[in-house]
């Protein structure tokens, strides 16, 4: 029996070579020439109107916290309200500024509860970083409400959100002060490494362009000095900045995956369907539930049942193999100060499974994995 993979992206092999092939016979494999295309390509699917390219997510999720904390002049043990139900990705972000993450619980989309997250509001919370998991926005729109009552910077980490739309047609990012995608090798959107931060203020957009390339000032030189076409040298360094920007190779693969990633995410939501359809006679196997406010990029198929890691281990037995998004990041030793202070997220961390879910997956192979589960759950 053929074994079955919780993710295997799909790739146009021929348009993406015929892509990749026009950056090494032009020469040009870095910065520039595809980033540039990309970004406009992003900006113009998404209705986003920023768009840096960049090497990864985790260096967008790092960047939106540094601007914003230099922005805002906040200091060393400020809080940003997060959930522990993601990627370290998310939070490490914040441990990387300084400041200090304060975990609020999730609902039971397994995304940010609002209340939860009202309760965590203290005089020293600056930002929300709020996960979209599996493509759901949950109950963002209440988040973004108490965000702009309380004056907080709403970090949208929507790694899993590329096709995700709001139920007026608009595309995730639009409600927040800044979004970041990930097109990792994995993601709905795959490259091999690459990211997206789309900021609202132009100003910011401005500066992580900066950031991004060593603090690297191009408009310097652009402005006062290329116009006779010469010294590109004499370009000033404005700030101790990172090697973050994305390269022509990874923008290459992106600008195809972009053309195809709707028609993508149409056929994990068909997945999703067959998978909520099987689990209908079977109350012991959970489905979390997407928003009806959104149509979902469906990064993530997700169940709840008891004794998960058994249940991870008889899937395995039968040739399948799942994941699980995530651990509750409090069982890691930097986050362990906050341990038990998110009951719902606690809990979910042990009964949370990813089911196969990616383009390869016929009907039957569904159908497969929905059977083993139920066996599983009815011994
Ligand atoms: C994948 C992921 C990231 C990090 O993305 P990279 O592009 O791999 O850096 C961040 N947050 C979440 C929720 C993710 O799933």
């Amino acid at each position: 029996m053929d074994s079955i993979q919780l993710f295997v992206p799909t790739f146009r092999v021929d348009e993406t070579l015929a892509e990749i092939r026009e950056c090494l016979e032009k020469g040009w494999t870095g910065l520039g020439f595809k980033t540039v295309q990309f970004e406009k390509a992003w900006s113009e699917y998404t209705g986003l109107p920023h768009a840096h390219f960049l090497d990864s997510a985790t260096s967008g999720l790092n960047l939106a916290v540094k601007l914003f904390k230099l922005q805002g002049g906040w200091q060393a043990g400020d809080e940003v309200i997060t959930t522990p139900l993601t990627f370290v990705s998310t939070n490490h972000a914040i441990l990387h500024e300084g400041l200090t993450p304060v975990f609020a619980d999730v609902d039971e989309m397994l995304c940010l509860d609002p209340d939860s997250l009202l309760s965590r509001i203290t005089e020293r919370t600056r930002a929300v970083i709020f996960v979209g998991l599996g493509g759901n926005i949950g109950q963002l729109p209440r988040i973004v409400d108490i965000c702009r009552e309380r004056n907080l910077k709403l970090i949208l980490d929507a790694a899993h959100m590329t096709g995700t739309f709001h139920k007026d047609g608009r595309h995730v990012g639009c409600e927040s002060d800044v979004s970041v995608f990930s097109f990792q090798a994995v993601k709905n959107l795959p490259t091999a490494d690459s990211g997206m931060i789309c900021f609202r203020d132009p100003e910011l957009d401005r500066e992580v362009r900066k950031w991004t390339w060593l603090g690297i000032n191009k408009d310097t030189y652009t402005r006062t000095l290329e116009k006779e076409g010469t010294y590109r040298w004499y370009y000033d360094v404005e700030h101790v900045g990172y090697k973050y920007h994305g390269n022509s190779i990874m923008a290459a693969i992106g600008l195809v995956a972009i053309k195809y990633v709707d028609e993508d995410n149409a056929y994990r939501r068909q997945i999703a369907a067959w998978y909520d359809e099987a689990f209908q006679v079977e109350p012991r196997v959970r489905p979390v539930r997407m928003s009806a406010d959104c149509t979902p990029s469906r990064h993530l198929y997700q169940v709840l049942i008891e004794n998960r890691d058994l249940g991870m281990a008889y899937l395995n037995e039968h040739g399948i193999y799942p994941g699980v998004h995530y651990r509750d990041n409090t069982v890691y030793k930097m986050y362990e100060y906050a341990k038990g202070t998110c009951p719902n997220s606690h809990s979910a961390s042990d009964r949370i499974i990813s089911l196969p879910i990616h383009l390869r997956l016929t009907e039957a192979d569904v159908k497969r994995v929905a059977a083993a589960l139920i066996e599983y759950v009815r011994k």
